[in-house]
């Protein structure tokens, strides 16, 4: 498969390196001339922008969390004037106010192109139909991913999320090859698809590329064999960049990164040390080249771990894990650490048991308590039905004995749990003031 700028994605390690080191360089003397908040806390640390000497001493910078970039609301983090900035978007900031994050030209042009990278890893070529059922607005995704499969040279549908009959229609009509929107709104589409009798298989759908939300390994079987398609994971987030920080190619094992734009770090989450290639932590981000919205040191709070021994497809790039955790998602249940992935993934091993399902975590008394609900097939809803009580035992067992937690499983009729054509909610915790 074609690989959209060798120069970079095959450089020599070496060579990459040279050229982070340099970017670093330029990007603390640009935020420590440009964004007073850097200046202050670069000022606080002792260091100047000639410090930093080698990779190494990113280690020296201070880390960004989404606090800072909340109280410095709206533009208080942008590196140039706003005459200059020539895009606007934010994060969906569920409570309170948003993160804003702005863009040059040049931050777009560079943008496009790291877009246009994880569209190609994924085999998109001038001759693909594109499907964009991703949120457009102020959300990152739609937009980015929009710019860099149009540079691509493919023909785009910026359908947006929403309106599954129509998607559909479309999707018919107009000879849909390439997909892209969450994993759980693929997975909907197809389930409307199935009540619709359409069969996508035998439609020219043949590749999705999903991101905005974790996903596991399940999942994306679940997607490819319901689907008929490869689907690649990608990353990104607005607070960074947007979609095309790192994307998978067609071998899907893991996201090549874009290291010559971004630097990356695994930390231990709780001490901030450095974590050894392969061990799993805490995700951190700088970006090299930004010019309206830089980061030094992002804590994204996503769990991954980094592999960069050369890929078969010949990018040297290296790959992150897929992301199935994150620090703040994590439950902690009567004292159990549980991630709603692990109990995703046990689910995913159930025969019949469908992609959607509900943790809700509650307080009864002293006690915690925490219920699964799940779906079975329409198929096998009546036989289910008929011994529940074995059918939802035996998958509260599987659940105990993945994540050491006894979690009472409801079996609810299909179709229940809501569907979403953005971000799935998996967990409910009546524990916190919603
Ligand atoms: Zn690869």
């Amino acid at each position: 498969m074609p690989i959209w700028s060798p120069e970079y994605e095959t450089m020599d390690r070496g060579e990459l390196e040279a050229l982070q080191l340099r970017r670093l360089q330029s990007c603390v003397s640009w935020v420590h001339e440009r964004v007073p908040y850097y200046r202050q806390a670069l000022d606080e640390r002792g260091v100047k922008p000639r410090d930093i000497r080698s990779l190494e001493d990113v280690r020296r910078l201070p880390m960004t969390d989404k606090t800072a970039l909340r109280d410095t609301y709206p533009f208080g983090m942008f590196a140039v004037p706003m005459e200059q900035v020539v895009r606007v978007h934010s994060s969906s900031g569920t409570t309170g106010k948003p993160i804003v994050v702005g863009y040059t030209k040049g931050d777009l042009n560079t943008w496009s192109e790291l877009t246009a990278r994880i569209a190609s890893a994924a085999g998109v070529t001038s001759h693909d139909r594109v499907q964009m059922a991703f949120l457009y607005g102020m959300f990152t995704g739609g937009w980015g991913m929009h710019y860099g499969i149009e540079r691509v040279g493919a023909s785009v549908f910026p359908a947006g999320s929403g309106n599954t009959e129509r998607q559909l229609m479309m999707m018919q009509d107009f000879g849909t090859t390439v997909l892209v929107c969450t994993p759980s709104y693929a997975l909907y589409i197809a389930e409307v698809a199935e009540k619709s009798g359409i069969d996508v298989k035998s439609l020219p759908l043949r590749v999705g590329l999903f991101g905005g939300e974790p996903s596991g390994e399940g999942m994306r079987d679940e997607i490819e064999s319901r689907l008929g398609i490869l689907a690649t994971d990608n990353y990104g987030l607005s607070e960074v960049m947007g979609p095309g920080v790192s994307g998978e190619c067609e071998h899907q094992c893991g996201l090549h990164m874009a290291e010559d734009h971004f630097l990356f770090e695994v930390v231990d989450p709780e001490t901030g040390e450095p974590r050894a290639e392969g061990e799993e932590g805490e995700l951190i981000i700088t970006s090299l080249t930004k010019e309206a919205f830089p980061v030094l040191r992002y804590r994204t709070h996503d769990l991954t771990t980094v592999d960069s021994a050369i890929c078969q497809c010949g990018r040297t790039l290296a790959r992150m894990r897929k992301v199935r955790a994150r620090t703040d998602d994590m439950l902690i249940v009567r004292g159990v650490n549980v991630f709603p992935s692990q109990i995703e993934d046990v689910l995913m091993e159930v025969e019949g048991v469908q992609p959607h399902y509900l943790i809700v975590v509650d307080r009864v008394g002293a006690m915690d308590q925490i219920e699964v609900q799940i779906e079975v097939a329409d198929a096998l809803f009546s036989d289910a039905m008929k011994d529940m009580v074995a059918f939802t035992k035996g998958v509260s067992d599987r659940i105990t004995s993945a994540v050491g937690l006894n979690a009472r499983v409801t079996l609810v009729e299909p179709g229940t749990i809501e569907r979403t054509a953005g971000k799935a909610r998996r967990v409910v915790d009546r524990r916190q003031p919603q």
